[in-house]
């Protein structure tokens, strides 16, 4: 039982960090209930992904990286961008 906490709070807090970093809550939040610990600190050590090119979704606005394929807000497929904007 305590290393399903454990597990949980690890994920929570990689998660958060991840999110922090411009990537996926779930995906690092997955990675640090997995491996509690390396997780939350592989998460700290992510590259962030607001460095990368970014597009914005034609259909809602929002801002993705230009390597996503479908809006994470609207679900619209998305084609390689006319426009990229530049990495901050
Ligand atoms: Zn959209």
């Amino acid at each position: 039982m305590e290393f399903v906490v454990l597990a949980f709070f690890c994920g929570l807090s990689a998660g958060v960090i991840g999110r922090l970093k411009g990537s996926s809550f779930w995906i690092w939040f997955a990675v640090g209930a997995v491996l509690p610990l390396l997780g939350t600190l592989a998460a700290v050590l992510y590259r962030s992904e607001r460095r990368e090119p970014r597009r914005r979704c034609p259909e809602c606005g929002k801002v993705l990286a230009v390597h996503v394929q479908v809006c994470t807000r609207c679900g619209r497929d998305l084609e390689w961008p006319d426009e990229v904007l530049p990495a901050r």
